[in-house]
């Protein structure tokens, strides 16, 4: 097909996530027939990203700093935690504006079939949270899919000893889906319309 090296640069676009093997090809040739495109930019970037950003030690949101911009923010109601399981979840829901508390990231969601646990997530420091502050209300915004569900279940059931609401986001998200491709209309109303699972 290609020389080695060439093939090596698309197999590696062809790893990163939502790249097929035609979209990786067509960046690793942009990259190459592109005069302006600055390669030592991109090359710098990646390594500064690396290197500079890291996970909040509050909520798991990606920040440059310990806390997150939202975790730092005095005007952020401390008495509301949303739960989703990325850190892109955070800025979807900052998108629709419908929401003034705080996050907690989990860092991913509970599938068996990919050997990920609630020992895997960030749920210690959700708990620790939980324990140290008066919270009013957890809000579950894990994604409305097979392994968001099961997640929320797992939540809503270890949260049940606690003396905290705990709500999860209203239908109207597409089922199977992912909270990162909803509008922000529908996951604005999906916010609105939470109902509630328990100690209400
Ligand atoms: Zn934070």
């Amino acid at each position: 097909m290609y020389d080695a090296i060439v093939q090596d640069l698309i197999d590696e676009f062809g790893r990163l996530p939502g790249i097929g093997p035609k979209s990786a090809q067509r960046i690793a040739f942009h990259i190459l027939q592109t005069q302006s495109f600055d390669v030592t930019r991109l090359a710098e970037l990646l390594s500064t990203v690396r290197e500079r950003v890291r996970f909040c030690d509050l909520c798991g949101n990606i920040t440059e700093n310990e806390r997150c911009s939202i975790c730092s923010d005095p005007k952020r109601d401390q008495t509301l935690i949303c739960v989703v399981e990325e850190p892109k979840d955070v800025v979807a829901i900052e998108r629709t504006r419908q929401f003034r508390g705080l996050y907690h990231v989990l860092g991913g969601a509970i599938s068996p079939i990919d050997g990920i646990g609630p020992d895997d997530l960030n749920i210690s420091g959700l708990m620790r949270r939980l324990g140290e502050n008066q919270i009013q209300e957890v809000i579950l915004a894990t994604d409305p899919n097979l392994e968001g569900e099961a997640t929320a279940a797992y939540l809503s059931r270890l949260l049940s000893s606690m003396e905290v609401p705990v709500s999860r986001l209203a239908s109207g998200l597409p089922v199977g889906g992912d909270l990162e491709f909803a509008d922000e209309v529908t996951l604005g109303r999906a916010f609105e319309g939470r109902r509630v699972l328990g100690n209400a």
